[in-house]
């Protein structure tokens, strides 16, 4: 099941910083849409601005039907939005398997838990090798999978992903990439993807937003910005 995300003229910022500066922004539902950029363009502030974390300073945020805009972070797994912030942020001293029943907390003690479990191992087989190890303990590429499939446990409808390529070499980027490609496919969820990758990350989405300064300055389907000369130039190193 997935939903769409619908954000208008969005604003915030630190302080006296302005960050966000009115993003216009859509994922329909089941779609994988990219959100590219360079360093500091502002790509975490917007994903934590539609998760809850930073506040919106004006503008509106909504998931489906239902204005999220001024929700805390805390409220909006239950509406359907999980994120995967930067590095994952498993909890280290606990194993793998734990980390995936503490996405699932809600579920604890249903039927249901079992075979939500058994799901995301199907999905990530990596996962199922590496229950019993602690989190702390995994490989880059694992973690990272680890912190998707944990998210994956809150029965998400959209998962935002924050640079779940930072810190892994280019042919474990590419297999997270395929395994995110695999979970839209399979779960039929909408991903939201922010990356510095810019070329993997078109390569794996649908569409895609080119984010400068707080402010969008490009979107079109994936595959025409990945074929663009200036694209390819500014953000692709071609
Ligand atoms: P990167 O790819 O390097 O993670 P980004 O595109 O995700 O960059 P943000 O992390 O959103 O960019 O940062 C945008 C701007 O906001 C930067 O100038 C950054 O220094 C500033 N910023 C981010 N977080 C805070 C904060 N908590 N307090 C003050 N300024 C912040």
């Amino acid at each position: 099941m997935s939903i769409s995300l619908t954000v208008r003229n969005l604003h915030a910022g630190y302080g006296q910083a302005s960050v966000i500066e009115g993003i216009d922004f859509d994922a329909a539902a089941g779609e994988i849409v990219a959100v590219v950029g360079a360093n500091g363009a502002g790509k975490t502030t917007l994903l934590n601005t539609i998760a809850g974390v930073n506040p919106a300073r004006e503008g509106t945020i909504r998931l489906g039907d239902l204005d999220i805009t001024r929700m805390a972070a805390h409220e909006l797994p239950a509406r359907g939005l999980a994120l995967v912030p930067e590095g994952g942020r498993l909890f280290p001293f606990m194993t793998v398997r734990e980390n995936l029943e503490m996405g699932g907390f809600s579920q604890r003690g249903s039927a249901r838990f079992s075979e939500m479990l058994d799901e995301v191992m199907e999905l990530f087989p990596i996962l199922r090798q590496r229950q019993k190890q602690w989190a702390g303990s995994l490989s880059g590429g694992e973690r990272q999978m680890c912190a998707i499939a944990r998210a994956v446990m809150g029965q998400p409808q959209l998962i935002m992903l924050d640079e779940p390529s930072v810190g892994l070499s280019p042919k474990l980027v590419h297999q997270v990439f395929e395994l995110v490609r695999e979970l839209a496919r399979k779960k039929g969820l909408t991903i939201v993807l922010v990356e510095q990758n810019v070329s993997e990350a078109l390569g794996v989405s649908d569409r895609a937003y080119v984010l400068d300064h707080g402010a969008i300055v490009r979107s079109a389907p994936s595959s025409e910005l990945s074929g663009d000369p200036a694209i390819q130039s500014a953000y692709m190193g071609l």
